[in-house]
């Protein structure tokens, strides 16, 4: 079939990288963006940081009004599709509107994990996602109030060092041993723990929220232990569920996300998927979704090339990075590797930079950097090559 129209629902991270990428490589036809959001598709890492700490001087746009135009693309904002009609090629806005497509590209995202019993609450509890949440956040974190942040991943430990840069008292609470426990191993999860309260988070691990209540204008919980605290307001981060529901309607193979080939086609050839919707099978015939910005571009390159039958981006380790307190930590890799080896320093509580090597049999698959952006991209040539520390070290001498 000859692909003159592409729809792609969902105008964030990844349906914006896919429209720069088929212009780039020369996709003539029409481009149909959705978006249930009010605004042009925006970068979500700033939004726990740059938008909280210096909202005047941070812009947050992919494409501009202006770029759109440039690359003749369709954008359709403020409109949910709310269903999907696999026979007739067609996606069904809240407006009753039908879109037709050739290809499609499924780009929904994810969305909070809720916890009801906080809800509850209503007034002075917050979750963070998209520019209104991080607006709203900026009135929240203010000197001398006290929020307690609720889940101990990348959500609450950038918006406890947002809320610590400008003076507001922090109590995390984390129902897990680690934090960041889902993506990071425990050498950086130790570093991490050690920063924070030394910045003045009061961090509480193995910890849950039994009750909670409001009294007036202060929030209160009672913790599993017994103990009870009291705040301005409650933010959580407790994770995300990935925004499948189109999908799920529509008869596609599912598996707590889109499941999606080595080409991010879905179990309908003609519909793709991809971001923190997606999860992608691997070589090791495994399926696995990330929840990072690069991946959503990476996939949706992937996507661009295929309809456009080119070959696939070279595959790269994967990548992200975190901002917290006065730290930019970058992981790549497998960081579910075991063994690990610091690298230039010893002593993690009296460092300000480090390197660690994540290995497997001696030979190394991934790697995070603490302050030293710039040794990643060589971090990331040694984790393509399947190096050894050995060789590394050799290397270093001679
Ligand atoms: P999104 O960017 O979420 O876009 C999905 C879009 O689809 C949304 O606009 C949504 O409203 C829309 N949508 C959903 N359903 C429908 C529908 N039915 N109809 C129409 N539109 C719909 N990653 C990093 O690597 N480093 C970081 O520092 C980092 N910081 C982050 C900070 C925050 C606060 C957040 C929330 C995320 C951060 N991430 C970071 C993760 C990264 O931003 C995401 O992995 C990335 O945005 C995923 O892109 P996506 O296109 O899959 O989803
Ligand atoms: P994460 O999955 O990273 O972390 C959530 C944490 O909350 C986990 O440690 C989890 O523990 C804990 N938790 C779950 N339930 C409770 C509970 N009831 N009480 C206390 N703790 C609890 O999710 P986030 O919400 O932090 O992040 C959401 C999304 O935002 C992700 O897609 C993430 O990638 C993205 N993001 C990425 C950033 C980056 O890459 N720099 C920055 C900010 C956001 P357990 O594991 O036991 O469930």
């Amino acid at each position: 079939m000859t692909t003159n129209t592409i729809a792609i629902i969902g105008a964030g991270q990844a349906g914006a990288s896919a429209i720069l990428e088929l212009r780039h490589h020369q996709y003539t036809g029409k481009i149909i963006l959705i978006g249930d959001e009010a605004h042009l598709p925006y970068e979500r890492p700033p939004l726990s940081k740059d938008v909280i700490l210096k909202p005047d001087e941070t812009k947050v746009e992919i494409l501009s009004k202006q770029k759109l135009q440039e690359l003749d693309v369709t954008v359709i904002l403020n409109s949910k599709v709310k269903k999907l009609n696999r026979e007739a090629h067609s996606v069904e806005l809240e407006s009753g509107e039908h879109i037709y497509y050739d290809k499609l590209l499924i780009a929904t995202g994810a969305s909070p994990r809720r916890l009801p019993m906080i809800d509850a609450l209503g007034k002075h509890v917050y979750t963070l996602r998209n520019l209104e949440d991080a607006q709203a956040l900026i009135q929240v974190l203010q000197p001398n109030r006290h929020v307690i942040l609720i889940g101990g991943g990348v959500i609450g430990l950038e918006l406890a060092s947002s809320a610590r840069a400008k003076g507001t008292k922090v109590t995390l609470i984390e129902s897990g041993s680690t934090l960041m426990r889902r993506c990071v191993p425990n050498i950086l999860s130790d570093f991490l723990l050690a920063q924070h309260r030394q910045a003045g988070v009061d961090i509480r691990l193995e910890t849950q929220i039994t009750h909670s209540r409001l009294e007036g204008e202060r929030v209160v919980v009672q913790l599993n232990h017994q103990e009870e605290l009291e705040a301005d307001a409650i933010i959580y981060g407790i994770g995300v569920i990935p925004n499948t529901r189109l999908a799920f309607d529509a008869g596609l193979d599912i598996e707590c996300a889109i499941k999606v080939n080595e080409n991010c086609q879905t179990s309908d050839p003609d519909i793709y998927a991809a971001g923190d919707v997606a999860t992608q099978l691997r070589e090791n015939g495994e399926y696995l979704r990330v929840e990072t910005w690069e991946n959503a571009n990476l996939q949706a390159g992937i996507f661009a090339r295929h309809v456009m039958t080119i070959m696939p981006p070279k595959a790269n380790p994967p990548w992200f990075w975190t901002d917290q307190l006065n730290f930019n930590i970058q992981c790549a890799g497998d960081m579910t590797a075991k063994d690990w080896k610091i690298s230039e320093m010893d002593d993690l509580k009296n460092t300000s930079s480090f390197i660690a090597y994540g290995l497997k049999d001696d030979i190394v698959v991934a790697g995070i950097t603490v302050n030293a952006a710039k040794k990643m991209r060589a971090i990331k040539k040694i984790i393509t090559n399947k190096q050894s520390l050995a060789s590394l070290t050799e290397t270093a001498k001679s």
